[in-house]
């Protein structure tokens, strides 16, 4: 899978090079990641055997500021997929217009089965082996597939004791106690709101009384399906790593949420019935958001989708032979790098907040994020008309753009 994905990656790049008619040298360049460092990690378990785990962090492209981009703890994360997913961010974050570039790491680890002390040794070692790649002006982690505010708290302490002064700047998504930012915790979901209204304002679409379908319901699905609620939309299925469940007239997101805190999955909710995830694809909607797993829409399913737009929440969640078939199917994307931007752009509220050391209210956190996901909505978009090319061609377009300008005006070392 993850060797796919940095092929995926590759594809995607040298179409939005050709599209885009940059420089092929600089293509090239892109085409590599700057740095890859892999660390073997000893943790002391709790049984007294010393377990050693394999970690990485990638810079993929620093050209236009700090790496930035999250830390997995997943038992098949490898070298390729987190240079994937480092170059993901080089795209992301040029897409969004914020100064960072691209990073990402991963620990090849199995979290569901280690105890908290565990958890905490192995970060603190991860930390102290990737550190001379860290810092607030280099590479700025962030939380990702099963890491959280607490793994971030435990990687900036460490990190804040081998400096020996405190490094707020160095993450984000820190708890609010150690400069974590107001408003991060949703703000992918409500980024990925703000694109799917756009795109609807855009096709003429209306939300209220519109329906979705939901594939994961995290921390990003989970309050994505109350702002859409919210917005008058029905969101007839959802569906996780247990089951799906249906509903025609739309699924309480309240009593469903209490529902999963109560059992651990959407199966089983009384609220709806049960629906395989194949025909919750199929279902007519005009809203359909991936927000699980990378490659959940495939050519199968890119068939037979029952919806008019969607938004890819989820990192990687379509196939490249699924683009194509989505495409002659008249489907509307929201690409990835674009739809679930709103996490790094908080990310970079946080970071700015860090190096300002001023926090800013909740009020001022929304409004930015909102008019920043807005932007980058409206020039992708322009940039599809223009081009007369797919979101995703076009975001991709306008990412190596704004990479390609970026190197050009540094020029190369040495
Ligand atoms: P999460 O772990 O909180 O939730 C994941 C959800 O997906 C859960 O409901 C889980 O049951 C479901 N799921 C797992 N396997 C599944 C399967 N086989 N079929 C159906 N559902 C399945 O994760 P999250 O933070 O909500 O992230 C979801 C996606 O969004 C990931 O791809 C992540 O990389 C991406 N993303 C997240 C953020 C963020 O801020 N959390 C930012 C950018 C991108």
């Amino acid at each position: 899978m993850s060797t796919d994905s940095w092929e995926a990656v590759l594809q995607r790049l040298d179409d939005a090079a050709t599209l885009s008619g940059v420089d092929p040298e600089i293509h090239r360049m892109l085409r590599f990641p700057r740095r890859l460092l892999e660390v073997s990690i000893p943790v002391r378990m709790d049984d007294g055997h010393v377990e050693v785990f394999t970690g990485w962090r990638v810079h993929h492209n620093t050209v236009r500021g700090p790496a930035k981009g999250g830390i997995r703890f997943h038992p098949e994360v490898d070298a390729s997929e987190v240079s994937a997913l480092a170059a993901s961010m080089t795209l992301k974050t040029a897409v969004a217009g914020l100064p960072f570039g691209g990073g990402k790491g991963g620990v090849r680890c199995d979290p569901t089965t280690m105890s908290d002390g565990e958890l905490e040794r192995l970060t603190r070692r991860y930390t102290w082996e990737i550190s001379p790649l860290l810092g607030p002006d280099i590479d700025v982690p962030a939380p990702d597939v099963n890491t959280d505010e607490r793994v971030m708290a435990w990687l900036m302490d460490t990190l804040s004791m081998i400096r020996g002064h405190d490094l707020p700047g160095s993450v984000t998504g820190k708890p609010l106690a150690i400069g974590g930012s107001p408003g991060h915790a949703g703000a992918t979901a409500v980024g990925v709101m703000v694109c799917a209204r756009a795109a609807f304002d855009q096709l003429d679409m209306t939300m209220a009384g519109s329906r979705a379908v939901i594939q994961g319901f995290g921390k990003v699905g989970g309050p994505l399906a109350f702002l859409l609620t919210s917005a008058g939309m029905r969101v007839v299925a959802v569906a996780d790593a247990g089951g799906a469940v249906h509903n025609p007239g739309g699924l309480d997101p309240s009593a469903l949420s209490d529902h999963v805190v109560k059992t651990g999955s959407v199966v089983g909710f009384e609220g709806g019935d049960a629906i395989t995830e194949s025909d919750m694809w199929s279902l007519d909607s005009e809203l359909a958001v991936p927000a699980a797993l990378a490659g959940a829409i495939d050519k199968r399913v890119a068939e037979h989708l029952g919806a008019k737009v969607l938004a890819e929440a989820a990192n990687g969640p379509t196939t490249t032979d699924a683009d194509p078939i989505l495409d002659e199917r008249g489907i509307v994307v929201i690409p990835d790098i674009l739809a679930n931007a709103g996490g790094v752009t908080a990310s970079y509220f946080e970071w700015a907040q860090g190096r300002q050391g001023f926090a800013w209210d909740e009020d001022t956190v929304a409004v930015r994020l909102r008019a920043s996901m807005d932007s980058a909505f409206a020039n992708v978009w322009a940039k599809a008309d223009a081009l007369g090319v797919s979101l995703r061609r076009a975001a991709f377009a306008l990412a190596v753009e704004r990479v390609a300008d970026a190197i050009e005006a540094r020029g190369l070392f040495p």
